[in-house]
């Protein structure tokens, strides 16, 4: 078994403004030297390139630019992308980046364009959860450590 972990998260600058959102977490460098961690972008595993428009995901579903460019099919592709992933290497947790249309997994942006923030998940995480794995954000740490220990101690060869 294997942690799934938003590349942006482990400082690859993959984000939509081509910057990282690095995580500073000793427990995460100890998994990540003992090669435990898959990082992963999904929407750069979907094709969009870096730097690439801010997206949203509207009410609708679909993710689109603030140009209203429709991206959805890029993002579906990239979810399933690493759902594959997290099938090939038996992943069974993963850590996501909040608010993104992607990675979201409590929050994110109301599709228009103002910051503002409203309870709900990006497609990658969606898609995650419904096959069975468990996400967490960085703003779940002591929740996100607290599992991987339990199923270590659970006899689960990560
Ligand atoms: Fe980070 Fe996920 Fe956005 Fe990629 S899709 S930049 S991994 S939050």
């Amino acid at each position: 078994m294997k942690l799934l972990v938003s590349a942006c998260l482990l400082g690859e600058r993959v984000r939509y403004d081509g910057q990282a959102q690095t995580l500073a977490l000793t427990q995460l460098a100890i998994w990540k030297q003992q090669g435990l961690i898959l990082g992963y972008c999904p929407e750069v595993a979907g094709g969009l390139p870096v730097p690439r428009p801010a997206a949203e995901r509207q009410v609708d579903g679909s993710i689109r630019t603030a140009g209203g460019t429709d991206v959805t099919a890029a993002f579906i592709r990239g979810a399933e992308a690493t759902l594959a992933l997290c099938v090939q290497h038996d992943v069974r947790c993963a850590l996501l980046k909040e608010r993104s249309p992607s990675c979201g997994s409590r929050h994110i942006y109301n599709g228009r364009f103002d910051g503002t923030l409203v309870a709900g998940e990006g497609l990658t995480a969606a898609l995650l959860r419904q096959h069975g794995i468990r996400v967490f954000s960085e703003l779940q740490l002591p929740e996100f450590i607290a599992h991987v220990q339990t199923l270590l101690s659970q006899g689960s060869s990560l």
